[in-house]
């Protein structure tokens, strides 16, 4: 469709006075304005239309390019047309329109809905850096503030203008029946502004996407699931909006010996039958990465506790450690030489019965046995 003559949009000669197109431009505003022809689109078609021609007929450069060009004169330098704003925006006609309507537009506040998201980074760790903390530097794939246009989206960062669909305030209300509905101003996509001439950089957004590199404090204690924000290291704003924040959602890898519980640490150790008979020493690793000689008393049974105090977890804020509770597992030798299993038959032939010396195996079969001769009776 052939854009029509800016001059005829107005219904105004080409040698009509500045005085002339703004009473014209005014008359046609008020005429085909969206709050008095709500769900009409051909009014807001023209509304754009008389906005545009206005636009350009108001500015005496602008119209003297057009006199000499004709519409041509505002196709090239459109920068590389990709921006938001598609093409023509109404921008500095907006200061004029709010001068005219300020009466029945009321005092309305732009939405800040160009905020940037939030993000989530999701960052495994040993218990081991749980325990002491760790630094981590982070590499986050998002979206930051041009710096080219310092995040506004116009070339050279110029301050965008209002958005004259939405007059700025980023949403736009059809009435349909009873209701009123509003929704996302359709022009600015809700920034209420718009932009003229888009960056280059950014094509207008005002963000470009980039890795981000973070260096993260995960303090000594952290908790498997824990989440550490870093208010404003989201996603950039739309247009120098707020930017989001980011979420780092700590895991803890499972650990080859210990378990965890709050601030306790369990751990199962095996120990040789001998060493549980006799009792003995063995060594167990702790979580700060050193060896430790604990005492086996002589007798030791399989789950049997030994607890080391101040040898758990460090606490998130700072408290007291936790303890570190070793469980006993008693071994039962494998692979035995002959020699080894003579000397065990002699070992058994040597206890005998009542002696007192596998107290829980006895105690387990004299009571089978009661049970037994109670059923034979
Ligand atoms: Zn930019
Ligand atoms: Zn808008």
């Amino acid at each position: 469709m052939a854009k029509r003559d800016y001059y005829e949009i107005l219904g105004l000669s080409r040698s009509a006075t500045e005085v002339e197109i703004k009473r014209a431009y005014r008359r046609l505003a008020m005429q085909y304005h969206p709050d008095r022809n709500p769900d009409d689109p051909a009014a807001e078609q023209r509304f754009k239309e008389i906005n545009e021609a206005y636009e350009v007929l108001r500015d005496p450069q602008k119209r003297a390019a057009y006199d000499q060009f004709g519409h041509q004169a505002f196709e090239a330098g459109a920068g590389s047309g990709h921006g938001a704003a598609g093409g023509f925006d109404f921008s500095s006609f907006a200061d004029a329109f709010e001068d005219l309507f300020a009466d029945f537009m009321g005092g309305r506040r732009r939405s800040a809905s160009n905020r940037g998201a939030d993000l989530r980074y999701n960052i495994t760790i040993t218990l081991e850096e749980a325990f002491a903390g760790k630094r981590a530097q982070i590499r986050v794939p998002t979206a930051v503030a041009c710096e080219a246009c310092g995040g506004r989206g116009s070339e050279g960062g110029a301050e965008p203008a209002p958005c004259a669909t939405c007059r700025g305030i980023g949403r736009v209300r059809t009435q349909q029946g009873f209701f009123t509905i509003e929704r996302t101003c359709p022009s600015c996509h809700g920034s209420g502004r718009v932009i003229r001439n888009p960056c280059r950089e950014c094509g207008g957004s005002g963000r470009v996407q980039k890795e981000k590199v973070l260096a993260v404090n995960i303090p000594p204690g952290v908790e498997d699931g824990t989440r550490i924000r870093l208010s404003g290291e989201g996603e950039a704003g739309v247009r120098g909006g707020p930017p989001g924040d980011l979420y780092i959602f700590v895991s803890i890898a499972p650990h080859w010996s210990f378990h965890r519980e709050g601030r306790d640490l369990y751990c199962r150790v095996p120990i040789p039958m001998t060493t549980a008979a006799l009792g003995g020493q063995v060594e167990v690793p702790t979580i700060e990465g050193k060896r430790l000689r604990i005492q086996i008393p002589e007798g030791t049974q399989t789950g049997r506790q030994i607890r080391l105090k101040g040898k758990g977890m460090t606490e998130l804020h700072g408290g007291a450690r936790g303890d570190m509770l070793v469980e006993l597992v008693v071994e039962t030798p494998v692979n035995l030489t002959r020699r080894q299993k003579e000397l065990l038959r002699e070992f058994e032939k040597a206890s005998g019965k009542g002696d007192n010396q596998h107290p829980q195996s006895e105690g387990f079969f004299a009571k089978v046995r009661e049970l037994w001769d109670e059923l034979r009776e």
